[in-house]
């Protein structure tokens, strides 16, 4: 049996965080492969290392002094290796990365150093071997992972290391420059390692325990959720609720590899359990999330009904824009399409009066739409959960404005005025899940 384990920037700020990570992964043996983030914040004022070398690849590039920075990053990583006492000298890598410092430095290389000398602490520390993400991971000139390249490398290095970290966030392309993933990249890191090696388990280590089912800047101290599908996470991820990289989850849902989510300020709490099936059916709604700034452009014809491929005409005006549909609620003279509004902003003058000219119709937009879901896989063919979010709803005087539930029955997605999008989220929590 094989572990994972990945550890974002909050689990690696400072001594006392490297401190947890090495109890954490040398408490069972099954955690042969660490993933490590940069160093995090230590609290909100200060600034993650990732966004240290952002900016200082801007100076340089910019030719603007940059020597603060440098001090800033060079005394974060200083300190937590003199604190710990760790032998690898750290020293002698930050100046050699001084030296090459020049105004074309490729931003991608610069800020993976991050991840590259938290990793080559770490593995000092615990006492594995530092295996490079550039050596591993290895993309086409697309973008895009070369799967084959990429599992023959992991798998060779781990027969060969059998312990090992490797910095998340980065690999390389053929010519061996480094290629940055997206932000929060180092998720998809371990679930590409996850994959490679066909672990029993990839743990992936925050700063909360698990997934929460609701959003704890509006419901207080909501509750974490056991088990949740990947099908389910996706819903909640794609409707606002910010967990892992959007990435994480298709390389290890391929072999049905679980994601466990856990706190490394809290390491006995069992977490989140990402998984293909779930068992537990205690719940019967898995979570709340939403989404504010949704526009809805709402087309008037009398006798629309009787029209064919009037939608497909107006589809297509969105088309024309590039703009993807989120809802298409529908009456029998009317319907809307409802789509995010930042995809629309710039062009929704040109959308109404294309939509009149081509459909000869009237057509009005609203701005103030707030999208919110109710998420769970124990919902469906199950009566009850509607009558639950109306009742809510109404005792809150809270006006609907779309309903949407999609085939599967997994999510039902309530429109309400921007206003009123604190006040549905508490309501359905406390009503459906609390
Ligand atoms: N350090 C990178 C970031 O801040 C990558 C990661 O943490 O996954 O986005």
């Amino acid at each position: 049996m094989l572990k994972v384990v990945k550890f974002g920037g909050s689990s690696l700020s400072c001594a006392q965080q490297f401190e947890k990570v090495k109890n954490i992964v040398l408490s069972d043996p099954q955690r042969k492969i660490v993933v490590c983030s940069a160093l995090g914040k230590r609290d909100k004022e200060d600034t993650k290392i990732t966004d240290l070398l952002y900016i200082l690849h801007a100076h340089l590039k910019y030719s603007v002094p940059y020597q603060d920075i440098w001090d800033m990053i060079y005394n974060r990583f200083v300190g937590v290796r003199d604190e710990l006492k760790i032998t690898y000298d750290i020293k002698a890598d930050l100046d050699s990365l001084k030296g090459e410092l020049n105004k074309n430095m490729s931003q991608d290389y610069l800020v993976s150093r991050g991840e590259y000398l938290t990793s080559k602490l770490m593995a000092a520390y615990i006492g594995y071997t530092f295996v490079d993400a550039q050596e591993l991971l290895r993309y086409n000139y697309d973008g895009k992972l070369d799967d084959i390249l990429t599992e023959k490398n992991v798998k060779l290095a781990f027969s060969k290391y059998e312990k090992i970290v490797v910095p998340g966030f980065y690999g390389a392309f053929p010519n061996n420059s480094v290629k940055l993933l997206s932000r929060g990249g180092s998720d998809v890191t371990g679930a590409i390692l996850s994959k490679c090696l066909n672990v029993s388990v990839y743990e992936n280590w925050t700063d909360v325990s698990g997934i929460l089912a609701a959003d704890p800047r509006i419901v207080k101290n909501p509750q974490s959720i056991k088990e949740v599908t990947y099908a389910e996470l996706r819903e909640l991820s794609y409707m606002g609720a910010s967990v892992l990289h959007e990435e994480t989850v298709f390389p290890v849902q391929e072999l049905n590899i679980p994601i466990n989510i856990r706190n490394t300020n809290d390491p006995n709490n069992p977490g989140t359990m990402i998984l293909n099936e779930c068992k537990d059916d205690s719940n019967i709604v898995t979570g709340i999330a939403g989404k504010k700034d949704f526009y809805s452009f709402n087309v008037f014809k009398d006798h629309m009904s009787d029209k064919v491929g009037f939608l497909r005409k107006a589809l297509q005006v969105f088309e024309s824009y590039d703009v993807s549909i989120e809802h298409v609620p529908s009456g029998i003279d009317s319907f809307s399409v409802v789509v995010a509004g930042s995809q629309v902003e710039k062009y929704k003058y040109e959308i109404v009066t294309d939509l009149k000219r081509n459909l000869d119709c009237q057509v009005s937009v609203e701005t103030d739409l707030a999208l919110v879901a109710t998420v769970g896989r124990n919902m469906a063919k199950r009566s009850g959960v509607c009558a639950k979010i109306f009742n809510a709803l109404g005792n809150e005087k809270i006006n609907v404005r779309l309903l949407a539930q999609g085939p599967s029955e997994l999510n039902i997605i309530i429109g309400v005025s921007a206003d009123d999008y604190d006040k549905t989220i508490s309501a359905l929590y406390e009503s459906l899940v609390r």
